[in-house]
């Protein structure tokens, strides 16, 4: 993995001249973790870059994330955009609107599976459950590191049986176990399915995606891009499908910043 400004001049070879098509995370990528997650806000200057980035007509921003699509809309409310939530169950932007099939059967098994894991868990403090639709989410950043394992162990105990008999599928992020509904679904083969798809729409221009994130579930998309595009993994380096990295929300902006600066100079060299 390399620095992205240490090796600027490598990273910027691969965008010139290309539509890039940018996939960012939110949580972990646009706004530092926080303890809960409904105060994960976009600061002014995010806000503000992502609205500039927004409007250059030659990028095309993609917001994708675990969290559902209404809340990640209402978190980001910038125009022009495409939004991916729920790694990738639901997905909607300018002339898009994709909901994923499994949607009524898998919310009947839900709704009888959120008493079990409330049962199993409630006794710790510091977590909670979050519905998302789609998944469930159960959050344990406010728990004591100390009872950590326990609680996933309660966690498992409750949905144990349903992952045998394959009614979910479940996956673990930073400080968070998510129940997903069980078909090969996830953030990888959604920026696939939005690459094939704007290829198709825009077929004189070359595109590049670009993949900006810092979770465990980002690699998917890493791994999906590996050969065409380029993954920026958000944190301190580690093995990853990311060619490159940057090592906190704040060189997020920064990059973001140079990506503006480098249309500004495309324009000027074709005027
Ligand atoms: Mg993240």
């Amino acid at each position: 993995m390399r620095h992205v400004f240490s090796h600027f001049s490598e990273f910027k070879e691969n965008i010139y001249n290309k539509h890039l098509m940018l996939f960012l995370d939110y949580d972990g990528t646009l706004t530092p973790i926080v303890d809960k997650p409904q105060r994960a806000l976009l600061s002014k200057k995010t806000k503000q870059l992502l609205s500039d980035l927004t409007r250059q007509r030659d990028y095309t921003i993609v917001v994708i994330t675990g969290r559902a699509l209404k809340d990640i809309k209402r978190l980001v409310g910038i125009k022009g955009i495409i939004y991916v939530g729920n790694h990738g169950f639901e997905i909607e932007g300018p002339q898009i609107r994709f909901r994923s099939p499994v949607y009524s059967g898998f919310r009947k098994i839900l709704r009888e599976l959120k008493p079990e894991i409330l049962e199993q868990v409630s006794r710790f403090k510091g977590v909670f459950l979050e519905d998302k639709g789609f998944s469930l989410s159960l959050h344990y950043r406010l728990a004591k590191r100390s009872l950590i394992s326990e609680i996933k162990t309660a966690f498992e105990k409750s949905v144990m049986e349903y992952m045998l008999t394959h009614k979910v599928k479940t996956n673990s992020g930073k400080m968070v176990m998510e129940i997903r509904p069980p078909v090969p679904w996830d953030k990888g083969k959604a920026v696939l399915w939005l690459f094939a798809r704007q290829k198709f729409a825009n077929k004189a221009v070359p595109l590049l995606p670009l993949y900006i994130g810092d979770d465990i579930t980002d690699d998917d998309a890493f791994r999906a891009l590996r050969n065409k595009g380029i993954g920026v993994y958000v944190g301190t380096p580690k093995e990853s499908y990311a060619r490159f990295y940057v090592r906190n929300t704040k060189e997020v902006l920064r990059l973001f910043q140079e990506l503006l600066r480098l249309k500004e100079g495309d324009t000027q060299c074709r005027n």
